[in-house]
C-alpha cells in the first residue's frame, strides 16, 4: 500500500514532461494519492491534458492565477467532485523576459508586480481557497523556492525579491494554518533545465557553477525535488511546517 492511498491532491505548475511539478505528481501518484491538474492556458491545455490523462486524473482545469475566478473556479469544482482535500502543489513562478538579465536597478513597476503577483501573492489566493477543503485534515502544502532569495544570482532580480516574499509569506501562513491542522512546506531547488528557467539569462554558467562547487558535484533533478515534496507531503514530515528545505546537492551551505 502507497503512502498516500485514499487522499487528494491538486497540482498548479505542469506546463510539460520537464517541469518539477510533474515529477511530483508522478511520485504522489505511485504512493497512491489521486490528482487534479491546472493549465495557464490553451496552448498548456493541450500538453498538460495527455500527461495528467496518463495518470488517470479526472480533473483538469484552466487556472491563471492572477485571475481570482478561475482560482474559485478551481475549488468550486474540488468542493463539489471530491468534498475535501488532503495535498495541494505550488509550483508557479513568471517574470518578464526582460527583467530576468541586466541590472535589478532597471526593474519597472509593472514588471515588478507581475512576478510578485503570479510568483508570491498566487500562493496566499490559493491557500485562502484551499484551507476550507483541508481543515482538520492533516492536509499538506508545498511551494517552490530558489537560493536567488537569500543571495544575489546575476540575472534572477525582481524574481529573487519575489521568492523571498514567498519564504516569508510561507511562514506567515505557516502560523495561520497550524491550529487548523494543515502543515505548509518550501522546497528550495537547486537549478533544473525547464522551460521557466529557459527563460533566465545565463542559465547555463548557474547549472555549471553548482556542477562544480556543490557538495555532490552534480546538478539535481527533478525526481531529487519530487522526493522531498512526498516527504513534505506525507505523514512522514508530519511535525514539519514552515520550513525552507533545500534540495540542491549541498550548494547553498558552501561559502567559497
Ligand atoms: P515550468 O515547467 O516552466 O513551470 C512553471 C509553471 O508556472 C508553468 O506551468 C507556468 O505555466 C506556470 N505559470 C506561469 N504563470 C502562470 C499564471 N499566471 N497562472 C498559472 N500558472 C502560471 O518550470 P519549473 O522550473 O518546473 O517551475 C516550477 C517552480 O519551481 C517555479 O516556482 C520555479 O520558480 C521553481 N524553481 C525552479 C527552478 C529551476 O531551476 N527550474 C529552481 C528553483 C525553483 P505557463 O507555462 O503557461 O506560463
Amino acid at each position: 500500500m502507497g503512502l498516500l492511498e485514499g487522499k487528494k491532491g491538486v497540482i498548479f505548475g505542469v506546463a510539460n514532461e520537464k517541469s518539477i511539478a510533474w515529477a511530483i505528481a508522478r511520485i504522489l501518484h505511485r504512493e497512491g494519492m489521486e490528482l487534479a491538474f491546472t493549465y495557464a492556458g490553451e496552448v498548456l491545455e493541450s500538453r498538460v491534458r495527455p500527461l495528467a490523462d496518463s495518470l488517470g486524473s479526472r480533473i483538469i482545469l484552466p487556472c491563471d492565477v492572477t485571475d481570482d475566478s478561475q482560482i474559485d473556479s478551481v475549488f468550486n469544482t474540488l468542493k463539489n467532485e471530491w468534498g475535501s482535500l488532503d495535498a495541494m502543489v505550488h509550483a508557479i513562478a513568471f517574470a518578464k523576459k526582460e527583467e530576468l538579465k541586466g541590472e535589478f536597478l532597471n526593474t519597472t513597476r509593472d514588471g515588478f508586480k507581475l512576478a510578485m503577483d503570479v510568483s508570491a501573492y498566487s500562493l496566499v489566493a490559493l491557500v485562502k481557497c484551499a484551507v476550507p477543503l483541508m481543515e482538520g485534515r492533516d492536509g499538506a502544502i508545498v511551494t517552490l523556492s530558489y537560493y536567488g532569495s537569500e543571495k544575489v544570482i546575476t540575472n534572477y532580480n525582481a524574481m529573487g525579491v519575489a521568492k523571498a516574499a514567498l519564504e516569508t509569506s510561507v511562514r506567515y501562513l505557516a502560523a495561520d494554518l497550524g491550529p487548523k491542522k494543515v502543515r505548509i512546506n518550501t522546497i528550495s531547488a537547486g537549478p533544473v533545465k525547464t522551460l521557466a528557467a529557459m527563460g533566465i539569462s545565463g542559465f547555463k554558467s548557474i547549472l555549471d557553477m553548482v556542477e562544480s562547487k556543490s557538495p555532490l558535484r552534480r546538478n539535481i533533478t527533478q525526481e531529487d525535488v519530487a522526493k522531498t515534496a512526498l516527504y513534505l507531503l506525507s505523514d512522514l514530515s508530519s511535525g514539519v511546517t514552515g520550513e525552507i528545505i533545500h534540495v540542491d546537492s549541498g550548494y547553498n551551505i558552501m561559502g567559497n
